[in-house]
């Protein structure tokens, strides 16, 4: 491996398939999706609903469909969805839940994208014909823009018991719920036994290139399918996909152990940087939020800085610079970027003092 390749912790979604996944996806059983003829969506199917604990699933090309098409289900136009300020389904998805469900947002200001119960009952709109309908609470496993904090089961049962008491539904964002699941130990079907309705991403940490997988009961993945045809996400040989999906549950759940491990050993490395602060002082799963406290240097100017040096990472929430590990990312490069940035910081510092 060169030393001067790309270190991209710009997001899990870089991740390219292995050479094992495309093997898997080339050798796909396949058939007729639409018609549920595909053997391997089907398998993928059966087998993220039994992981999730529910009664049915539905392949999905992306995780943002899971999310409005499960908005599409569950809200009439003028409901409205109850959430983290920070998720995704409010500040990421092109203002889909207005634009095709007709619901409006109720964004609840909190730590990290995690909320209680009593932020539930306090957001719940009175009944009266004034007010919009309250339908939906959306909670985010983990918590993207939380710096990839993890509800604990809980956080998630005192949120659902609130939900469920004022006749709400509960559904929860799971793009990076394996990743929730492998860093504390505890099994995804005891994180979502108490919502209503989940999914978990193919494409982020466990290293698709497409999909995501949407669980709920019987009736709810029925209509689900209704939404999926309407928009035309009802596919053909999507076992080529799936493929990729099935190989990545026998495959890279475990691995996501490394990547924590990884952005652990990064928020070390951030934290020994004089003039950097975490967001949070614990890593809590694939995710290193941090930001510049020197009066003179930005965050966006060490981000840039480290691009031009061949790491790359993101901005993020509340102008904070973000580094996500994931499969394609060792425990080299970790060092190797830990190692840039001190020296990025020192550059920008150094250069600050020559034009004094
Ligand atoms: C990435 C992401 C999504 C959307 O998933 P896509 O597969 O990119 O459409 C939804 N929610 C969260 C929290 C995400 O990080």
């Amino acid at each position: 491996m060169s030393t001067n390749h790309i270190i991209d912790l710009y997001s899990d979604t870089q991740t390219r398939p292995s050479a094992g996944m495309r093997k898997a996806m080339a050798d796909a059983e396949v058939g007729d999706e639409q018609r549920g003829e595909d053997p391997s969506t089907n398998l993928l199917q059966e087998r993220v609903a039994d992981l999730l604990g529910k009664e049915a699933a539905l392949f999905l090309p992306s995780g943002t469909m899971c999310n409005q098409i499960a908005m599409l289900v569950h809200c009439r136009q003028g409901d409205e969805i109850i959430g983290a300020e920070v998720t995704h389904l409010f500040t990421s998805e092109a203002g889909g839940a207005s634009a095709l469900a007709g619901a409006q947002t109720w964004p609840i200001r909190c730590e990290r994208g995690i909320f209680t119960g009593a932020d539930v009952t306090a957001a719940v709109r009175a009944p009266g014909r004034h007010n919009p309908i309250s339908r939906v609470v959306v909670i985010e496993q983990t918590v993207n823009r939380g710096g990839g904090a993890i509800w604990s089961v809980d956080e998630i049962a005192d949120v659902a018991k609130a939900t469920h008491q004022h006749g709400l539904i509960l559904h929860m964002d799971g793009a990076r719920l394996m990743n929730a699941a492998v860093s504390s130990g505890i099994p995804a079907k005891d994180m979502t036994a108490h919502v209503d309705t989940a999914w978990t991403d193919l494409s982020k940490g466990l290293g698709c290139p497409v999909g995501g997988v949407l669980v709920g009961s019987r009736a709810f993945i029925d209509e689900a399918w209704r939404w999926k045809h309407r928009l035309g996400g009802a596919l053909r040989q999507s076992g080529i996909l799936a493929a990729a999906g099935l190989y990545a549950l026998d495959h890279n759940i475990q691995e996501l152990a490394k990547d924590h491990e990884n952005a652990v050993a990064l928020g070390e490395a951030v934290a020994a940087v004089e003039g950097l602060k975490l967001f949070s002082p614990r890593i809590e799963s694939n995710m290193v939020f941090f930001e510049s406290t020197l009066p003179e240097i930005s965050s966006r100017q060490i981000f840039e800085t480290l691009l031009a040096r061949g790491v790359r990472m993101g901005m993020t929430y509340g102008n904070m610079i973000r580094a996500v590990t994931h499969l394609d990312v060792s425990r080299d490069d970790i060092t190797r970027a830990g190692e840039i940035l001190g020296q990025v910081v020192a550059d920008l510092k150094a250069g600050l003092r020559k034009a004094s």
